[in-house]
């Protein structure tokens, strides 16, 4: 799923939303924020690449590789060849497919990053009822405050159970017909655990107006721009500023009554045919998952510096983007690898 989401299943692919995370916006250039000379920037990652938020996919690419995650950021023009690709398209397109079979995608144009949320927002509100009727929903946005950082997703899909759980589904596309390694599965456990933590926050009313303003630097008094107003006022709902949407959200959440999510289920399926190739189920440790979240941030907030991949693992760096800069490549692996000359990497 996808969040900030890169759909298909590709390590290193960075979306729209996370370009909009810097407050920049792809496509739109409405509200590009006056971008600092990177050189006078001395600040933590965050600082750094200007960004608001962090995307679920940031932190699940961590898990993957670090430095794959920050070349991302710093090279942006190197991913935007590889988003093009024809894997990432048909991924994208299987998604699409999926969600269009539970509701229409309309498209509304957004003026201002307020247009922007205010588009998820009105997502959220569009699905409270469907979830409530005990309904399927298909690429719901969820975002919230973790560990002192703001992080958005979409989650792929819910829906209830013969038995009347809450069933997160994440979709996979799969080049290959087989199911992930270790490394990737490791990756998708931590994505789904995270949306349940965002969707969890969501529905206890955890999140609160300040969270909007001062981490995402967000304008209540900014007036939502037309389209918004009448894709809002469709849904039935009188708002004039991002403001009176935002504060129609909170509300919404704190009095909805949905249930938490009960499991947490990834399902594996074949690019080329569409066909599925196993569903796996993922088990929740929330203290595990926010030990292993904390180790993620702390490079983000800048207590230490990015790590390239494990000697182990330095066979994920055949499907990386930047393998023909990356200095962590040719200087700490060539150097571990002195004495095993034969080993290519
Ligand atoms: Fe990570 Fe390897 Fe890519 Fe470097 S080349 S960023 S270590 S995957």
């Amino acid at each position: 799923g996808g969040d900030c989401e890169a759909k298909p299943d590709l390590s290193g692919v960075r979306s729209a939303e996370q370009e909009e995370a810097k407050g920049g916006g792809v496509g739109y250039g409405l509200d590009a924020a006056p971008k600092r000379k990177r050189e006078l920037v001395d600040g933590s990652p965050l600082d750094r690449f200007e960004l608001r938020y962090l995307c679920v996919t940031d932190i699940c690419g961590q898990a993957w590789c670090e430095l794959q995650v920050a070349h991302g950021f710093e090279l942006p023009d190197v991913l935007k060849r590889r988003d093009e690709s024809q894997e990432v398209r048909a991924g994208a397109s299987i998604h699409l497919a999926r969600e269009l079979e539970v509701h229409d995608v309309v498209p509304v144009s957004a003026q201002s990053r307020e247009d922007r949320w205010a588009l998820k927002f009105l997502n959220v509100l569009g699905m409270i009822p469907v979830l409530q009727a005990g309904s399927c929903v298909r690429e719901m946005p969820v975002f919230g405050v973790l560990e002192g950082i703001f992080v958005m997703g979409v989650i792929d899909e819910l829906h209830y159970s013969h038995k009347g759980e809450l069933v997160l589904n994440e979709l996979k596309t799969r080049g290959h017909n087989s199911l992930p390694g270790r490394a990737q599965d490791r990756s998708h456990r931590l994505q789904v655990g995270l949306y349940k933590l965002l969707y969890d926050g969501l529905v206890r009313g955890t999140l609160e107006r300040e969270d909007f303003i001062r981490s995402l630097q967000l304008q209540p008094g900014q007036l939502l721009g037309s389209g918004v107003m009448e894709h809002a006022q469709k849904l039935g709902l009188q708002v004039g500023t991002f403001g009176d949407l935002l504060d129609l959200l909170l509300m919404n959440l704190t009095y909805c009554e949905l249930p938490t999510i009960d499991v947490l289920r990834l399902e594996y399926c074949h690019q080329g045919s569409g066909t599925p190739i196993a569903t796996r189920e993922v088990p929740f440790d929330e203290t595990q998952l926010r030990a292993e979240l904390q180790q993620h941030l702390s490079y983000w907030t800048g207590q230490r510096e990015a790590r390239g991949v494990d000697i182990e693992e330095a066979w994920k760096c055949r499907y990386c983007s930047f393998v023909e800069l990356c200095e962590w490549r040719k200087e700490r692996l060539q150097q571990e690898l002195t004495g095993h000359p034969s080993k290519k990497l």
